[in-house]
């Protein structure tokens, strides 16, 4: 791991942002987060705020940071760039600020790493293979997506966003990491972000119908966000990975209906499963080959599907 230094975070005070500002906190590192709560939340950061090592930045990457705002953040070493609505629900409400935030925040947030000389880690989404013809996914997949669907906003802004990151990296010799992030779950995702794990287990604890979007045989593969934020650090703290682009997910793959099953089980729910439209464009299956990070990251996730369920779902019912 890399010496004490600062780290700015956007998109700290979202689901996977907040556990990231957490972990890197614990490590002794000074962690600056900037927001602008549109998805996130500032409960997210009740343990961050308590560490004086911690500052928080209400501020839209979209538009360039203030004078003030390069002030108040100083030197930097480390940019983890994860700003952008990342549930289904989330970046349909906001498609232009999505498309916005993934455009054009991100060459704000390339910029200032490369005039302050920091490392840029962006956070990407197996999004950008769409529908893949592959399976499982490797980084050298170019992906299968819809340009004028429903999920355009994400998935071509993020495509968006990888390519200029490469572009930063190339010409600028920014120092650029691209971490292709798989399906994330744990605590701290809203109950209400319309993603399958939140949805299934709010439901499941008040035994309301476990809402399954077509015959459910479609496959996701889940990663518990402990594991997803240890392979950010690596990510961003290995050497000698400049210009990488890597998976990120836990390769346990189930069809959407098994995981309807699972969770009834695990929460003794009485719910019965019932059948929805599926929405267009939806994935038929995904799995990360993590072939790639375990060799350059020596990165693995550790945590099964059925503990981190055990642990979302003790969340959820505290709620
Ligand atoms: P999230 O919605 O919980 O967090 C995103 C955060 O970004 C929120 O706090 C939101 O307020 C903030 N944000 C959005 N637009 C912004 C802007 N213009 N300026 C400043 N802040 C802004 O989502 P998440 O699940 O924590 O996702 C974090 C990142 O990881 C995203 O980039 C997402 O695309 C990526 N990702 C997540 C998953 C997953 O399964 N959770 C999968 C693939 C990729
Ligand atoms: N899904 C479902 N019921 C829900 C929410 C989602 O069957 O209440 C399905 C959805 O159609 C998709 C899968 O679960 O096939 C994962 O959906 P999610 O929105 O969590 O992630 P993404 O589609 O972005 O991978």
């Amino acid at each position: 791991m890399a010496d004490s230094r600062t780290c700015l975070v956007t998109g700290g005070a979202g689901f996977i942002g907040s556990h990231l500002c957490d972990a890197l906190l614990l490590l002794g590192h000074k962690v600056i987060c900037i927001d602008n709560l549109l998805t996130g939340r500032k409960e997210n950061l009740r343990d961050a705020v308590q560490n004086p090592h911690f500052t928080f930045i209400e501020h839209d990457v979209t538009k360039p940071l203030s004078k003030d705002a390069c002030e108040q953040i100083g030197t930097i070493s480390y940019v983890f760039h994860l700003a952008s609505p990342a549930s289904v629900v989330d970046y349909q409400k906001y498609p232009e600020e999505t498309a916005l935030t993934n455009s054009m925040g991100t060459i704000n947030m390339l910029r200032f790493a490369k005039d302050i000389g920091a490392t840029f880690l962006l956070a990407s989404t197996s999004e950008i293979y769409g529908d893949p013809k592959e399976h499982p996914q490797k980084e050298a997949y170019w992906g299968n997506v819809n340009p004028v669907g429903l999920r355009a906003c994400y998935d071509e802004s993020k495509r968006f966003g990888e390519m200029i990151s490469m572009v930063y990296h190339r010409r600028d010799g920014v120092d650029v990491r691209i971490a292709r992030i798989f399906n994330t779950y744990g605590p701290r995702m809203r109950p209400d972000d319309g993603r399958v794990v939140s949805n299934f287990i709010n439901q499941a604890i008040i035994n309301k119908p476990l809402t399954v979007y077509g015959d459910g045989s479609q496959t996701r593969s889940f990663c518990f966000v402990d594991d997803l934020v240890e392979g950010i650090m690596k990510g961003m703290f290995t050497d000698g990975i400049n210009g990488e682009v890597i998976n990120l997910g836990n390769p346990e793959e189930y069809r959407v209906i098994e995981l309807a099953e699972k969770i009834k089980a695990m929460t003794g729910a009485t719910s019965e499963i019932v059948f929805k439209d599926l929405p267009p464009d939806d994935p038929r299956e995904r799995q990360p080959d993590i072939t790639k990070a375990k060799r350059l990251l020596g990165w693995e996730p550790r945590v099964s599907v059925d503990e981190g369920l055990r642990k979302t779902i003790e969340y959820y019912r505290k709620l």
